[in-house]
């Protein structure tokens, strides 16, 4: 999952500066205020390489993952990958299937709605349905490193429960609200197949590919 908190704070223009310094002074802020977030990374980056985001359309973000039998040292040293991929990129989030790799398997650097940061893996995770008391839902931006550049507005429930296994295979249930219980469900919908462009309107799809196009386009451009 992309970090949408950028999103929002590159679309204000209180400044009234140009457009140079003005994009400065607001990647400076959202570098800072990163770093305050995340004092320092989950140590799995460090021990992980970093590898190439699969984009829309690549066939293993489309098909639901294999499910992982084996909590071996490969699981581990994928989940380390994964981690240091994240980070490289940006994310909040990032399932197997965007590293190409087609295991059920996420991981998590990501604040919910008070601030408190959540980071972990989970493997062979399963959405719990909620009880319709507890179903309220959260209409927000959304984005996803594998659509890169795009944003829609999305309504999530804002409570998720994810259970599954650690990397040595032991249960765990993973809580989050907010924004958290946002990257939850949309990184178990990574490994089930499914992009957050497919909860989308047609409307809203047809955007979220434009925004991509237009955004590499402009990178393509600028290198
Ligand atoms: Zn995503």
């Amino acid at each position: 999952m992309a970090d949408a908190r950028d999103q929002a704070v590159g679309g204000t223009d209180a400044t009234g500066e140009s457009e140079t310094s003005r994009t400065f002074e607001v990647s400076e802020a959202a570098t800072e205020a990163r770093q305050a977030e995340r004092p320092e990374p989950a140590p799995e980056a460090a021990r992980g390489t970093a590898r190439p985001i699969t984009r829309v359309g690549e066939p293993v973000l489309h098909r639901p993952c294999r499910r992982v039998t084996a909590f071996d040292a490969e699981l581990s040293a994928l989940i380390d990958d994964m981690f240091a991929s994240m980070y490289a990129a940006d994310g909040v989030g990032l399932a197997a299937n965007q590293i190409g790799v087609d295991a059920a398997v996420f991981v998590y650097d990501c604040p919910d709605d008070e601030g408190v940061r959540h980071v972990g893996h989970v493997v062979n995770p399963v959405l719990e349905e909620l009880d319709p008391s507890r179903r309220r839902l959260d209409e927000a931006p959304e984005g996803c490193l594998s659509v890169p550049g795009a944003y829609e507005d999305l309504a999530r429930p804002d409570y998720a429960v994810v259970r599954g296994q650690d990397r040595d295979g032991r249960e765990i249930v993973v809580e989050g609200t907010g924004y958290f219980s946002r990257c939850l469900q949309h990184e178990t919908d990574h490994l089930n197949g499914y992009l957050y462009i497919d909860r989308l309107s047609k409307r809203g799809r047809r955007s979220a590919l434009r925004q991509m196009e237009e955004h590499l386009a402009k990178a393509d451009a600028s290198s």
